[in-house]
This record gives structure tokens, sequence and C-alpha cells, in this order.
């Protein structure tokens, strides 16, 4: 069994907060006591500090260059998780009486759709509940409005187990996403997309801070009664720093994308997380009569790897014993049961051999 890294550390498929790189732990350890050689805390420097400014400054610098984010777009931290967003999205693109499209592929878009209701007129373009979200909509059944504003989709789906593998054309109207479970893990045109967002806590780093990625036209626009701290605008025109941002998540943010940065960048990563779920859904469909995923295979995810075992109790017996080999955070979102082995950016190729070993003496021992 491959070896495990040091003060046994446990091999974490929790879907986030999730994993992050150990290298970024330590240099997070090192800066709560002293950041820089300031003579202060990362938590105790000023937002408003040339030090914090020139930290924010390099993470968008990051950002842009790993992502390749043009020049018209802003890059955003702002806090309250990804589910504000959910919120500010329509508060922001819609005007009362205008229409935006959803496209429903599990509980996150659920939830979005919810929010824009209170704003303005949010429609189903698309939606798979009826095959209880085993895979994302194909591009025919897709049915978008004339007159959207914008079309909203989840690009991972954390609980269900789905990704979009090619997204939607929209043509002229921005698409929306919802990158919370797979930003920065594959290469993607940021200029197909009008706004999108992430909370930090599976690929990022922790949770406390939510990036937005938003092509600046999009911002200026949005009704009067929208409140100040609730506008894009004003984050844009104060480079996220309008209120007090969350200054320690900014910073692990950093940290983690410099690692992705010394790692080969977006398609280093991506390379990597193609074998790793290559890995794990092989050894499910190996022993398909006892693993089956629950994902239709052209939606599979890269991310979080969702599957069943033939009973419920064989199921927590997985867990349990996964567990007691290191192997944490393997249980299905309360709201769907089964397991999920959530394997982000952060997560090392080992952990996964790791659980394909489990898998393959757990079917045969049962
Ligand atoms: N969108 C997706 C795809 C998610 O996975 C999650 C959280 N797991 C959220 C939104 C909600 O994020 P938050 O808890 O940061 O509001």
């Amino acid at each position: 069994m491959p070896e495990r890294t040091k003060m046994e550390r446990k091999f974490n498929f929790n879907p986030g907060p999730a994993t992050l790189p150990l290298e970024v732990l330590e240099e997070l350890q090192k800066s709560v006591v002293d950041f820089n050689q300031a003579g202060m805390s990362v938590l105790e420097i000023s937002h408003r500090s040339k030090e914090f400014l020139a930290l924010l400054t390099e993470t968008k610098s990051l950002f842009r260059e790993l992502m390749e984010i043009p020049q018209d777009y802003e890059i955003l931290f702002l806090g309250s998780g990804a589910s504000l967003q959910f919120a500010m999205v329509p508060m922001n693109l819609l005007n009362p009486g205008e229409r935006a499209d959803y496209i429903i592929t599990g509980s996150w878009s659920k939830k979005a759709i919810k929010e824009a209701k209170f704003f303005g007129e949010a429609v189903v373009a698309a939606t798979t509940e009826d095959e209880n979200f085993r895979r994302v909509p194909k591009a025919e059944e897709i049915d978008l409005s004339q007159d959207a504003q914008y079309v909203h989709i989840t690009s991972n789906n954390t609980i269900f187990g789905t990704q979009w593998k090619t997204f939607p054309k929209t043509n002229s109207i921005p698409l929306v996403a919802d990158m919370s479970s797979d930003i920065l893990s594959r290469k993607i045109d940021v200029g197909s997309f009008g706004l999108i967002y992430a909370g930090a806590q599976k690929n990022l780093g922790p949770a406390g801070v939510t990036v937005v990625i938003i092509r600046k036209y999009l911002a200026m626009g949005g009704p009067d009664s929208v409140p100040l701290m609730l506008r894009y605008k004003t984050h844009i025109e104060e480079n996220s720093l309008y209120n007090t941002p969350p200054v320690f998540a900014i910073y692990a943010v950093k940290l983690v994308l410099e690692w992705v940065k010394r790692n080969g960048g977006v398609e280093k990563i991506e390379e990597i997380n193609n074998k790793k779920a290559e890995l794990l859904y092989r050894a499910i469909d190996e022993a398909s009569g006892f693993y089956r995923g629950t994902a239709e295979a052209d939606s599979r995810s890269l991310m979080n790897v969702t599957f069943r075992l033939p009973d419920e109790n064989l199921e927590q017996k997985f867990i349990q014993e996964a567990a007691e080999i290191g192997l944490h955070g393997l249980k299905g979102h309360r709201s769907v049961g089964g397991i999920r082995a959530s394997i982000y950016n952060a997560f090392p190729v080992e952990g996964v051999a790791c659980l394909v070993d489990f898998m393959q003496r757990f079917s045969k021992a049962n």
C-alpha cells in the first residue's frame, strides 16, 4: 500500500472544506505567527497595509495567469460563500420583469434558481431531475429563452457526481457558472462565460472567500435598489476592499495558486485529475456487480466520484472500514446516501491508489 504523508495525515475525501496541499498548510502555519517577517501574524495585518495590497494584487494576477482571464474581466474576492452568489447574480443581472434561464442539474442549481425567483422571472431551461440528476442535459434538451439576461449552470454537481464536459452554447446571452467544485481543475475558456463564481473550500483554499470572475460590463447595470454591499460594481470599484475582506482566506488562496503554478499549472493539474478519476472509475466498472457508479458515463465528474454498493449496510461497513485505514470522508451527501470520493486538485494520486486497493479487497471479502 502506498505510504502516507508524515504525521499520519489521513487521505481526506471530504467534499469541502477539503484536503489542501500539506506544503500550503505548513506555510500558513508559519504565517499565523509571523507573516513574511513583518513582525505580525497574517491574522493581524491590516487589509489596507501595503503587505496585504501586494498580496491581493499577486493573487489576482496568479488567477489571471493560470486561468488565462481576459483583461475585460474583473476578479473579486467576496465573503459569505457561493450561496450568496445564488442571490447576488440575479440581484445584479436581473431587473424586475426580466428573465433568466437556469439549467437544473442538482441541489445547488435548485438553490440558485430559488433565489433568482425573488428578483425576476427565472425559468427552467432544462432539468434532469426526473432521472435523479444522473447526467447533465444534452444540447438538444436545452430550451433557451430568446430574451434571457443570462443562462445559469452548475459546472460540477458536487452531490450527484456529474460534470459538464462541454458547456451549453448560449450565443450572445451571458453564461453564468457556479464552478465551486471544479474551478481550476481543467482548462476552460473564460471568454465564453459572463460570470464565474466559486466558493474557495474545494479547489482554492479554506472556506470564507468566494471568487467571482465577471465580465465588467455585466456589473454596470442592475436595479438601483440593490444594497451597495451586494453590488458587483461596488466591489469592482473598490478592488474587493469596500469592506474588510477575508484576509486569511485570500492569503491561503494565493498559496494554493502558487502550488498549482509550481505543479505545472492547470494543464498539468487537469492531466493528473483525469488520471485519478480514471483509476477510480475503472475500479468501479471492473467490479460492476458490486459497485455501481451513479452518474452516466459521459457526465461523470472528475472531482466527485459517486457510487453505490449492493445495500446500505455494506455501504456503512465500507465507510467504516475505509476510515479505519485512514481513508476519511467517503460518505455520500446526506440527501442521496451511497459513497462519494471527492478528489479535488490537492488530493494525491496515492490516496486514490489506496482507495482502489481497498475497494478491490472489500468487494472480494464481501
Ligand atoms: N455550489 C456548489 C457546486 C457547491 O458544491 C456548494 C457547496 N458544497 C455550494 C454552491 C455552496 O457553497 P457555500 O457553502 O460556500 O455557500
